[in-house]
């Protein structure tokens, strides 16, 4: 497979795709917002012959670009937004903020939507050579970080037509995605109160601030009482003002509400709004709510999952020299956890013995530079975050996979990814994971059985539940409209 003539050519565009990644690191746009990636991503494809169609999906920053023609429909997802908060030096082994910059590329997506260009190019490339049916679509989806923006997308009809779609994340390891992700709801709430002097006449003054705050105190008790795995957070984004001599009258937090079900996350959302109006009552203000946006649990496709690894064993990985492994290690050394814990995490999940000795045994690698084992009998926790590939994952079948693209322990999010962001394991994790999008695309095309497989498991995961989009009239909201 590593030989084939639709993954070299990958090779033979290496510098332009690094160069493309690491001009959406530099322009750093936060949800939504992306306008600038959207177009150098936009012009790559139409470049590459593909039909562009931007914006798409009733969202400013999404687009599509499609090549070939007839069934299977195979579906390509791209990212490219960056987080608030994370401008820093590329390649400097310490917290450094860059200049003229406020944003950062902490979750990689710069990596992952010039990789995913690369998967689709790849499969481009054998629908050329061989004349064979088949729609290569890269789905170009803006503002995966707080914004959900697949969901919006799924909403006006996105991905539903796909026999499958495929998807990558950068991160420590070479390894299929295997877990679940939550649920989630992001809502506004507000309060409204009435402002007087905070001394001279406060029995005039309702406070907006008080509300809120008592909002946060019930939603603290409230998590006694709530399942194990959902998860309840809030960032205060207006107290009202500066000065504590005028009683507050207008105050407002975010809240994100997340659950291994998107019926559960609606039942906490409900539960969540009377902490919010009996916030309101007990201060004799009043509250609204604004619904963000949100997101459904990932479902990964077996099928799909087994065809990945099928790929993952006939490629080779990216080959690193003494000088790469020692840049890795000076990132691993910033920060203080114990090398191999992303690996001990993984370990408890194996069921067979040898695979957890094949981890322990490459703990103290300075690259995860290896593919982890995949056990086709796993366990599904939903662990963690929560990732829009999920409302993907209910309209056709779908999977992931990691690729390594930075240094043991980086945590996400951090400066620590934004640094080796256009490094020497950037660049080759998002080659690699081009070519395994690409491979596992083609070997899909190649065996329409393992497709119909596919979506019989699909449609038995599904069978009985509807798919919740976000509410109609809810619009796409910029990161940057939060930021004041
Ligand atoms: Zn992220
Ligand atoms: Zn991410």
């Amino acid at each position: 497979m590593a030989n084939e003539a639709y993954l070299s050519i990958l090779d033979q565009k290496r510098e332009k795709l690094f160069g493309l990644s690491d001009a959406i690191w530099e322009a750093a746009e936060l949800a939504f917002s992306e306008r600038k990636s959207a177009e150098l991503l936009t012009e790559a494809l139409a470049e590459e012959g593909f039909e562009v169609t931007s914006p798409a999906y009733g969202v400013e920053t999404a687009f599509t670009a499609k090549f070939g023609s007839g069934r299977p429909f195979i579906g390509i997802l791209g990212e490219f937004d960056a987080l608030a908060g994370l401008s820093q030096e590329a390649g400097v082994v310490e917290k450094r903020a860059k200049e003229g910059m406020k944003s950062g590329h902490g979750c990689g997506h710069n990596m992952l939507g010039v990789g995913a260009l690369a998967g689709a190019i790849a499969v481009k490339e054998y629908l050329q050579q061989t004349g064979a049916s088949g729609t290569v679509v890269y789905y170009g989806c803006p503002g995966e970080e707080g914004g959900s923006g697949k969901a919006f997308m799924a909403r006006e009809g996105a991905f539903k037509d796909l026999d499958c779609a495929l998807t990558w994340h950068p991160g420590e390891v070479n390894a299929v995605y295997t877990d679940a992700s939550l649920a989630n709801i992001q809502v506004l709430y507000r309060f409204r109160g009435i402002s007087s002097h905070a001394a001279g006449a406060p029995e005039m003054g309702r406070s907006a601030l008080d509300a809120l705050e008592l909002m946060n105190i019930g939603t603290n008790f409230l998590r006694e009482h709530m399942i194990q795995e959902a998860r309840v957070h809030y960032a205060i984004t207006d107290t009202g003002g500066v000065s504590p001599n005028v009683v507050q009258n207008y105050a407002e937090a975010i809240y994100l509400i997340r659950a291994p079900k998107v019926g559960q996350t609606q039942e906490l959302f409900a539960r969540v709004n009377k902490i919010a109006e009996g916030a309101a009552m007990m201060t004799e203000t009043s509250t609204e709510r604004e619904f963000i946006k949100s997101c459904s649990n990932f479902v990964s496709n077996r099928v799909l999952e087994k065809e990945i690894y099928r790929a993952m064993q006939g490629l080779p990985l990216p080959a690193y020299e003494k000088a790469e492994y020692a840049y890795a290690e000076s990132y691993t050394k910033t920060v203080a956890a114990e090398p191999g814990k992303t690996l001990d995490k993984i370990k408890e999940t194996f069921i067979e013995s040898e695979n957890a000795a094949f981890l322990e045994e490459r703990k103290k690698s300075a690259i995860y530079d290896f593919v982890v084992p995949y056990e086709e009998r796993h366990p599904v926790k939903a662990g963690g975050g929560s990732t829009d590939v999920g409302d993907v994952s209910w309209q056709c079948p779908t999977a992931q996979f990691w690729a390594a693209c930075w240094a043991p322990n980086t945590p996400g999010h951090s400066w620590q990814i934004v640094s080796q962001g256009t490094g020497p394991i950037a660049h080759e994790g998002l080659l690699y994971a081009g070519k395994l999008l690409g491979a596992t695309a083609v070997s899909l095309i190649e065996q329409p059985e393992t497709l119909a497989a596919a979506r019989t498991e699909f449609e038995a995961k599904f069978a009985g539940q509807t798919y919740a989009p976000i509410p109609s009239g809810v619009k796409p909201r910029p990161m940057g409209d939060f930021a004041k």
